[in-house]
This record gives structure tokens, sequence and C-alpha cells, in this order.
């Protein structure tokens, strides 16, 4: 059937008519709130390239947590900002690293969050890179433990689900294998299994202060021009064990969720990264956009794509606006 006796205008008529034959809804129960967790007590700092975005203590971060459930928001998802910093990235695997601390806290005092840990070496390691440097390079399997190591502590401290991001080869059924052994065979992984070097990361690096300070992480992470690789990259994390796939950055990847979703049957997360938060909001602030607007489309968009889950700094907002 053509025009005239195809109008698709029809049922775009009125407001109920449209909400009537929507294909894709957002739903707060999908939304992942990225916090971090800082030393010290009573501490909020905003992150100047992030508005609306803080450095927490463990004190407020429980605060801001209570309010996050209170939402519906179902999972938070922690980066941690330790008092020092070493060339092992030790804060990552201690039992009273940053993060472990406020996991505990976290899952004492908020009923009815999910606490995943962000499982990576960046933000605790001097030179900033997500592993072990020998003679200038990242060693990949020698990191591999660093952070089998890190995946334990997080889940000792009570963390539901552990979330490996530093894209060394093998981790996830190194991180498996030590959570099983530890006692923990049912904390799942939610792999950062496509994680492209994107330039989108930017504002958060001043959140987590985890810029590295010499070369980049090319060597490791994605280049923003595979699509076919981030298929293997998939398949070899639900080969080891990955419970939750990931696909990082969100809105110039959708591609990749969308053949991810087609090609893979467990669940995809999407990280709509610091990066796509802010030029969002910049650019509302400059009167260039509107804001809310934006942030409905960009956030319909990737779940359009096929993503389940979504981690996003607009989760709070989008939250407030579902309820
Ligand atoms: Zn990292």
């Amino acid at each position: 059937m053509s025009f005239p006796a195809s109008r698709l205008r029809r049922l775009r008529s009125s407001d109920r008519l449209r909400a009537a034959v929507r294909e894709t809804r957002l739903a707060t129960d999908q939304f992942i709130y990225p916090l971090f967790v800082c030393p010290g007590e009573g501490v909020k700092r905003e992150i100047s390239a992030m508005p609306g975005n803080y450095q927490m203590s463990v004190d407020k971060l429980v605060e801001e947590s209570r309010e996050i459930a209170a939402l519906g928001i179902p999972a938070i998802i922690l980066f941690g900002l330790p008092e020092s910093k070493d060339p092992l990235g030790s804060g990552a695997y201690d039992d009273n690293g940053i993060v472990q601390r406020a996991t505990r806290a976290v899952k004492k005092e908020v009923k009815d969050l999910l606490v995943i840990a962000d499982c990576c070496l960046c933000e605790y390691t001097s030179h900033g890179h997500c592993g072990e440097v020998v003679d200038g390079k990242v060693e990949n399997d020698a990191s591999v433990e660093l952070l089998s190591k890190a995946a334990l502590a997080q889940a000792r401290a009570g963390a539901d689900i552990i979330a490996p991001s530093d894209m060394m080869d093998g981790r996830v059924a190194a991180i498996r294998r030590a959570l099983d052994a530890g006692g923990f065979p049912n904390v799942p992984i939610m792999s950062y299994a496509a994680k492209y070097a994107s330039v989108f990361y930017g504002p958060f690096r001043e959140a987590a202060e985890s810029a590295p300070q010499f070369g980049d992480r090319r060597g490791y992470q994605m280049d923003p021009a595979n699509q076919r690789e981030a298929m293997r990259e998939i398949a070899l994390d639900v080969e080891e064990g990955a419970d939750i796939i990931l696909v990082k950055p969100a809105m110039p990847y959708l591609d990749i969720i969308q053949r991810a979703r087609q090609e893979f049957n467990l669940p995809i997360a999407a990280y709509q990264v610091s990066g796509e938060y802010s030029m969002i909001v910049a650019a509302a602030r400059n009167g260039w956009l509107d804001l809310d607007g934006a942030m409905v489309e960009s956030l319909t968009s990737i779940k359009r794509a096929g993503a389940d889950l979504i981690i996003t700094y607009f989760a709070k907002t989008m939250a407030k606006r579902l309820s």
C-alpha cells in the first residue's frame, strides 16, 4: 500500500496516539548512576567539567546514595580517588581502599541499592595507566593478576557486581576464577567488553584524576574505527564468563550496541560517558540546545539501539522526570 492509502502522519496526530505507538520507552530501573568517592569527611566538591557531579567523601556519598535509591534508580557504579597512588595501584586491592570503604558503608546504610565496582587500576596508579607498567609498556598478564585481586577485594567489601574496565586480554576469565575461588560464585561480572580509546572520556579524567602521565591508552582500548573487532572482544568476554557486556562510549557507538544486540543474547549495558554528558550540558548553558530534550533524545537513542542498562550522569534528572 502506498500514498494516498498509506499516510504515516495519521498516527502522529496527537500526544495520546504518539505515546500509544511509541516503540522505545525509558524506565528508571534501567539506569546506573556513576559516583566518585574521595578521602575526607563532609567533602562534596563539584567537578567543573561535569556540572551537577561531585567528588564526595564516604559520608556524603552515603547521603547521595539514599537519595538515588529513593528515586528508584537500582544501581550506582563507584570510582575512587585514593589518598595516595603508587606504580602498582595498591589502593585498588587494599581492603581499606577508598572504593571498598564506600561500598561497605553504602551496603550497610542504604537498603535496596546495587553497588557496582568499577574494576581498574588507573585511578590508583601513579602513572595513570590501567595496568602494571614494565619498560614503559602496560604488561598484560601481570595487570590481570592485580585486577583479580582488586575484584576480590571489592567482592569482600560487598560489591554486588564487578565491572572490569581495563581492557586487558583474559581478565574476565581470571576475575571469574578469583571470585569463584574466593567464595563469590554468585557475584556477576559486567565487562567493559567494547571500550574505545575515546576523546569523550576527557571530563571524567578531571573527575577521577586518572589521566595517564605518559602516552595514551590506545595500546589496550579499542580503535574507534573498528566494529568487527568489537564483536570479537564481546565474544571472548562472553566465553570467559561475562554476565553483562558493556559498550563505551554510547552515542558515538550506537552501531556497536545495535550489532551486539543482534549477535549476543546476554544483557547489554551502554555507558553514556562524561563527554557526552558535558557537551549536552555545555550547549544547553549556552542556549544552543534544550537540556531536557537533548537528555531524553540521547538516552532514547541508546535504548533504541539495544541497550538494556544505561550508565548515565543524567540518571537522577531522568528518574525525577519519569516519576
Ligand atoms: Zn582504567
